[in-house]
C-alpha cells in the first residue's frame, strides 16, 4: 500500500510542480503584456496551453521607440522618456 502511494507521487509530484512552473511562467509573460492576474490564471487553470494563450495575447503594454519602457498601448505621450508617441 505504502509503495503504492509512493509510486503515485513519483509521477504527480513532478507534474504539479511542472504545472506551477507553467503558472508562474504565464503569469510573468502575462506581467510584461500588463495582465499578471490573467497570465497565472491561464497558465493555473490549462496549464501549457495557458502559457500559450497568454503569449499570443494582446498586451496592454508597449514599448517606447525612444527610451524601450513599457507604457500603456493607449498613452499618447511616454511617461518614462516624455516624448509625445504620436500627434
Ligand atoms: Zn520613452
Amino acid at each position: 500500500m505504502v509503495e503504492a502511494w509512493v509510486e503515485t507521487l513519483g509521477w504527480l509530484l513532478p507534474a504539479l510542480a511542472l504545472w506551477v512552473a507553467f503558472a508562474i511562467v504565464s503569469g510573468a509573460m502575462g506581467a510584461v503584456k500588463g495582465r499578471p492576474g490573467l497570465g497565472s490564471l491561464l497558465g493555473l487553470l490549462l496549464g501549457p496551453v495557458g502559457l500559450a494563450i497568454t503569449l499570443l495575447m494582446r498586451g496592454t503594454l508597449r514599448e517606447c521607440p525612444y527610451c524601450s519602457g513599457l507604457i500603456p498601448r493607449v498613452a499618447p505621450a511616454c511617461s518614462h522618456c516624455g516624448k509625445h508617441l504620436r500627434g
